[in-house]
């Protein structure tokens, strides 16, 4: 067995000077679930590890004064769960942790650490898409944002750079109007990670005319990397959720993702799923967003 180096951080700066000596060797440990899996089936042999999860200033949630939320990277998706602030102020984040795996994985199991993952069947990747979310990195040259819809590079890899470790998560205010939803399939709930898919969304609705003035449309497992569906997005952005306007968003969606096929469901099985998750879930959203419910938080 090789030997691995363990630097435990205390401070942001200690963690981020670690991973610039190691110069790409070394991996962060937040929760450690996804990290330790990898590690005992040898998918990864780290000779450095960074364990971040001390870090006082990477725990939290706040709401500032002009209504954004920060999430800092350590929080586990129990918190994310049962937190008062982030159901006032993001909704859909309760609903959207809820599905996640069951109270071991969800007391453990850090936001960022997820993030940060890049699992294309991860929750949290959705709905930092949809809620357009921005991810704060620190580094060897200081703090950097990175748009949520640009941090998903491809299969388990995030823009985060060499040495660059996610610090926490700013969600904007919702805009006056908005709804937002979360929906998930999954054959097996509790531990079923591998043949799921997900759909958040969050939809600014003109009370005057019922069009849907913006929306945010995020989904997983539906692809090698969590999916920004812009062109849906385009397909129903200042249009009533009229039938007629969903049948086509829903065609627009069905040629915009790219499943894979798994041990359960076929490619073309997900794609039928992603759309009844979006008919359901956009259904959601717009009847929150005319109940005026999370405009008023
Ligand atoms: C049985 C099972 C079921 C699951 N079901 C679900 C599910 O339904 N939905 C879902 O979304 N997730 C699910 N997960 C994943 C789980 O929720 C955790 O989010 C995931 O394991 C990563 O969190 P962690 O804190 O343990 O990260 P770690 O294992 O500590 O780290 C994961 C990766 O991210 C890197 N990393 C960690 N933190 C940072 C940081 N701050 N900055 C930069 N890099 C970092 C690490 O180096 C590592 O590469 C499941 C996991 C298991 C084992």
């Amino acid at each position: 067995m090789s030997e691995c180096r363990y630097t435990r951080a205390r401070r942001v700066d200690e963690a981020v000077a670690a991973l610039a000596e190691a110069k790409g060797d070394a991996h962060v440990i937040a929760g450690g679930i996804a990290l330790g899996i990898l590690m005992n089936e040898k998918l990864v042999s780290p000779t450095w590890l960074v364990d971040i999860s001390r870090i006082e200033a990477l725990k939290g949630i706040v709401r500032g004064p002009d209504g954004t939320l920060r999430i800092g990277a350590l929080t586990t998706h129990r918190e994310v769960e049962e937190s008062p602030a982030v159901a006032a102020a993001q909704p859909m984040l309760p609903e959207m942790a809820a599905e996640i795996a069951c109270g071991r994985i969800k007391n453990r199991g850090t936001f960022g650490g997820n993030l940060s993952l890049a699992d294309p069947q991860g929750d949290p990747p959705v709905a930092v898409i949809a809620l357009r979310a921005t991810m704060r990195a620190a580094g060897p040259l200081g703090v950097r944002d990175i748009p949520a819809t640009e941090f998903f590079r491809d299969l388990y890899t995030t823009a985060l750079r060499e040495g660059e470790l996610l610090q926490e998560v700013l969600f904007p205010p919702l805009a006056p109007g908005a709804g937002t939803a979360y929906g998930k399939f999954a054959a097996r709930r509790a531990m079923d990670y591998t043949s799921t898919v997900a759909v958040g969304v969050r939809a600014v609705v003109e009370p005057a005319t019922g069009c849907i003035k913006d929306i945010g449309l995020g989904l997983g497992g539906v692809g090698p990397i969590p999916v920004w569906a812009r062109a849906t997005e385009a397909a129903l952005r200042g249009m009533r959720p009229e039938p007629a306007v969903i049948d086509r968003a829903c065609d627009v969606l069905v040629d915009e993702i790219e499943p894979l096929a798994d041990h359960l469901y076929s490619a073309d099985f997900k794609r039928h799923v992603a759309t009844v998750i979006l008919r359901r879930t956009l259904a959601r959203a717009c009847a929150r967003a005319a109940r005026g419910v999370e405009a008023r938080r």
